[in-house]
């Protein structure tokens, strides 16, 4: 049995709005799960719902197999963690931290014993006496954690926790975040809009669009199976690259090229003869050159970055656009024309109507 399961879960607000659909998700004890998706796709709606801080329209929300739909967030026994600290400005971190258990009258030796073993955790053992206006944003946010965790719930949520610090404070909470689930292996559900943050910290990732679920799986499933375009677009930097067509032939053409998708199909390239397709490719899946047992694409270099341990070649052919990551020892001219190959192991295919994978 599941510790956590939603079923068939959906949210419409009282203006009407249908913000999530369906929404089934069977979530295990100790599992770090990650809610991604652009903006307003519907991930702290579910967040909210399964916090007790949002009803649920419809489906069942079950908590140990016993369903908790009215149960109020305290009874959930869930702690969560917003982009806004939401710290008490005017009491130190100790206090901040111990804040929730005063409030449940529990002991002093205890909340001392508890709040010192969570700051120790944290990093924060030299801030205790601080005020939050003295801590830096990742420090705060560390407070902010560290309230959630010491309450010891069964299931720890985050909504957007990162948000508000700096690219490398971020980096650095993050792999925090990660050390505390080891530390701790609460069950977690992180919302983020940031595919980095998904992939680096989840054992599962749910991908969300427009209130729906794209896919769940691992972030190796992910990556390497994406279900439909809007998943794979959506996690890999830079973006995988897609070339839309219509198959004639078993070829699909642009600018120079003629792509021979028929082979790739197989079996079925008959029934997508005439039909829109959608070639798909990972910037790093690509070699310079033209390479046997591969498909080839002639294109013309617009710009160049180099990163350190690779560069970015952004090159297009007549219509479509493509972002290469090569060695930097090899980067190419600009406005030179060159010849790629992707092997064809890594191209992927999606029909241009349903956007679905053809496997
Ligand atoms: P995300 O967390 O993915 O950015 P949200 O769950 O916050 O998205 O919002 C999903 C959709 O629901 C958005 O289109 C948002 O405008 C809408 N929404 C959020 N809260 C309300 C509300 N109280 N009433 C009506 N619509 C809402």
């Amino acid at each position: 049995m599941a510790y956590i399961s939603l079923k068939n879960i959906n949210k419409i607000y009282p203006n009407g709005y249908h913000a999530v659909h369906d929404f089934n998700l069977d979530i295990e004890k100790g599992e770090f799960i990650v809610f991604v998706g652009p903006s307003g796709c519907g991930k702290s709606t579910t967040l909210r719902m399964i916090a007790g801080l949002e009803d649920i329209s419809n489906g069942d929300f079950l908590i140990n197999g016993k369903r908790a739909n009215e149960l109020g967030p305290r009874e959930r026994e869930v702690a969560m963690v917003f982009q806004s600290y939401a710290l008490y400005p005017q009491m130190t971190v100790f206090d901040n931290i111990a804040f929730g258990l005063t409030l449940q009258g529990v002991d002093e030796d205890v909340i001392e014993q508890k709040v010192k073993a969570t700051a120790a955790i944290l990093g924060l053992t030299d801030y205790l006496d601080r005020l939050p206006r003295a801590l830096s944003g990742g420090q705060r946010q560390r407070v902010a954690i560290g309230r959630a965790i010491i309450r010891k719930v069964g299931i720890f949520l985050m909504d957007e926790p990162l948000s508000n610090l700096d690219a490398k404070q971020r980096v650095t909470m993050r792999s925090e975040i990660a050390q505390i689930h080891r530390e701790t292996h609460a069950t977690t559900i992180y919302v983020t809009h940031d595919q980095t943050e998904a992939m680096t910290l989840a054992d599962r990732i749910v991908v969300m669009k427009e209130g729906y679920v794209q896919q769940i799986g691992t972030p190796y499933e992910l990556y390497y199976n994406p279900v439909n375009v809007f998943v794979a677009g959506f996690i890999g930097e830079p973006p995988m690259n897609f070339i839309r067509g219509k198959v004639e032939k078993g070829l699909i053409r642009f600018g120079k090229n003629e792509l021979n998708v028929g082979k790739l199909l197989g079996g079925k390239a008959k029934a997508y003869e005439g039909k829109e397709l959608v070639f798909g490719f990972r910037p790093e899946s690509i070699e310079l050159g033209a390479k046997p047992d591969a498909v080839q694409i002639k294109a013309t270099v617009e710009l160049t970055e180099m990163l350190g341990d690779n560069t970015n070649v952004y090159v297009t052919a007549d219509e479509d656009k493509a972002i290469l990551k090569v060695d930097p020892h090899d980067t190419p001219e600009l406005d030179s024309e060159l010849v790629f190959s992707i092997p064809e192991k890594n191209v992927y295919l999606f029909d241009g109507e349903t956007e679905a994978v053809i496997k």
